[in-house]
């Protein structure tokens, strides 16, 4: 039911601090924290504050500048958290994996620390 947006998703609720999240950064726009289930040694989700849009297409169609924001997001996560190189995720659709329709991208990557890159 609150997959299609019916009710606030589970970010709309991180968002308004209704339920607890490690917040790494913020602008009035987006907001980035630590993933619950983490697939990655650094793995971050960058939302919109508004939840009008369900995936990165919609997005990009409905507000280029507020992906531009997300990506320099992303960008100073990685710069501050990996080594600069990093996976940015959008899954978009259920058969992709996608289970939170709000967009978002995973920031996923090394850690800043790691001995090596293999
Ligand atoms: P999706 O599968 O939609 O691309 O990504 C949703 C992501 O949100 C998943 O990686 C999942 O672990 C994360 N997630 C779901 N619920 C919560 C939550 O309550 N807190 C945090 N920090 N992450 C969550």
């Amino acid at each position: 039911m609150s997959s299609q947006g019916v009710e606030p998703s589970v970010f709309s609720r991180i968002i308004a601090r209704e339920i607890p999240a490690t917040i790494v950064a913020e602008t009035d726009r987006v907001i980035a924290f630590e993933d619950i289930a983490p697939q990655a040694p650094v793995h971050i989700v960058i939302t919109t504050k508004d939840p009008q849009y369900r995936n990165v297409v919609e997005l990009a169609a409905g507000d280029p500048e507020l992906l531009a924001e997300l990506v320099r997001v992303a960008r100073t996560i990685a710069d501050e958290r990996t080594r600069g190189e990093f996976r940015l995720v959008f899954n978009t659709g259920a058969a992709s994996g996608q289970t939170v329709f709000h967009v978002h991208a995973h920031v996923m990557g090394v850690g800043a620390a790691a001995d090596s890159l293999g």
